[in-house]
């Protein structure tokens, strides 16, 4: 039986992780869940999954999900910074599932890590963040790191036996999001609610609208060279409409291997739960047949700068990433509040990055204060742009 604590349990990767272990109850227990404000659906969950300790951000919130679930329960109810990092690292806790969403997933990651826990991470704003930090910490503590995103889940099934050095390229998959074939001339216009249909996949906001603007793709980049330890250079973006082909390794002899499935993210999720084996999930296949076509092009960095942005980052380096992550969760914040253009997003990147001196070997602290640095200085950006 393996024990999790799952932090953002009420969020579309906490959900569809729930949704596994509730199927495989013979396998999985949950010792712990963590959200940021949502009470009712975590007071569900709890009901559900009867966890020893819940938590969420704010004092009131803690109280509101206290009544919710009723005195006499068994799972203890916490709140703040340091309960998430209690969570995470909580005794009997074998693996953490990273969740949640932005910058808040860092402490909690690196938490769960030093305590000795194998960590599934979707977060993975903690790798672009501290990526040297973090495999550093699953190096000391010779813990796993499993990859829950599809494009890395992907790319570690596709590493599976073979050898590191003779790997060549990495090949990150992107479905090109809503505004593939979408005129430069219209991105001006571009709303919220159309930046939040994504064409093949169902996920949280931030993560919809950083992949209609493919830092997504790029955020995945700098997260590939921490999970797979190569250089930004061995790593190419392809775009790939039909999201069925969820990534590829190619190797020093020419062969590449590829990893196939439906876009449905309970895969990636069940492998990173169960490695090295599989759960019998019982997933449809791909209808080949019916696709017809599955079709490859190179991403266009003209209409979608932020990928050119977070390989520009991650090349430079040291806080560079961190600043980059966090004017882009500011941005796109401010998108969804309908105060910012979708073009202003990667401008907005784009200036607190220039702006931005580079720490290029720092600690944690470091890390942690260019992050507020950049959430300051993109922010003031952010009201200059929504007072004209
Ligand atoms: P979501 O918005 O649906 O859920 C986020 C979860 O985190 C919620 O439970 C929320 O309560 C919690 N949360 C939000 N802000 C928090 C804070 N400040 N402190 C603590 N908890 C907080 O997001 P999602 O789509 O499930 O994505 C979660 C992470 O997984 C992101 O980093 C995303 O990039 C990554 N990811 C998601 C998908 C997907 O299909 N949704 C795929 C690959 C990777
Ligand atoms: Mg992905």
């Amino acid at each position: 039986m393996k024990a999790l604590a799952i932090l953002g349990a009420t969020g579309s990767i906490g959900q569809s992780t729930l949704k596994i272990v509730d199927r495989f109850r013979d396998r999985f227990c949950v010792k712990a869940l963590t959200a940021k404000s949502n009470v009712a659906l975590l007071a569900e969950q709890i009901r559900r999954f009867e966890p020893a300790l819940a938590v969420v951000e704010e004092e009131r919130a803690a109280g509101q999900l206290k009544e919710r679930i009723g005195a006499g329960h068994r799972t203890e109810v916490l709140w703040g910074a340091d309960a998430y990092c209690q969570a995470a690292s909580m005794e009997g806790v074998d693996l953490m599932v990273g969740a949640m969403v932005g910058a808040a997933g860092l402490a909690p990651t690196l938490a769960a890590i030093e305590a000795g826990k194998d960590v599934a991470l979707a977060n993975k704003e903690t790798l672009v963040m501290a990526g040297a930090i973090v495999m550093q910490a699953v190096a000391d503590h010779g813990v796993r790191l499993l990859p829950v995103d599809s494009e890395h889940s992907a790319i570690f099934q596709c590493l599976q036996g073979q050898r590191a050095q003779e790997v060549d390229k990495i090949l990150l998959t992107a479905s090109g999001g809503p505004f593939r074939e979408t005129p430069l001339s219209q991105f001006k216009e571009i709303l919220p609610a159309q930046a939040l249909k994504h064409p093949n996949w169902s996920m949280g906001a931030k993560i919809t609208i950083d992949s209609a603007t493919l830092m997504n793709k790029g955020l995945e980049v700098i997260e590939a060279k921490w999970l797979f330890g190569v250089n930004p250079e061995q790593i190419e973006v392809v775009v790939h409409p039909q999201s069925i082909v969820h990534s590829m390794v190619a190797f020093c002899d020419g062969a590449i291997i590829a990893q196939l499935g439906i876009p449905d993210m309970q895969g990636a999720i069940a492998y990173a739960l169960s490695y090295p084996q599989r759960l019998a999930l019982q997933q449809p296949m791909p209808n080949l047949p019916a696709i017809h076509a599955l079709t490859f092009e190179s991403p266009d960095t003209q209409k979608f700068p932020c990928l050119r942005l977070a390989f520009e980052a991650v090349q430079k380096g040291g806080t560079l990433p961190a600043v980059m992550n966090a004017a882009n969760e500011i941005a796109v914040a401010a998108f969804l509040d309908g105060r910012l253009r979708f073009t202003d997003i990667a401008a907005v990147v784009a200036k607190t990055m220039s702006a931005h001196a580079i720490d290029s070997t720092p600690g944690l602290a470091a890390i942690l204060a260019a992050d507020q640095w950049a959430r300051l200085k993109s922010q003031s950006m952010v009201e200059e742009l929504a007072a004209i």
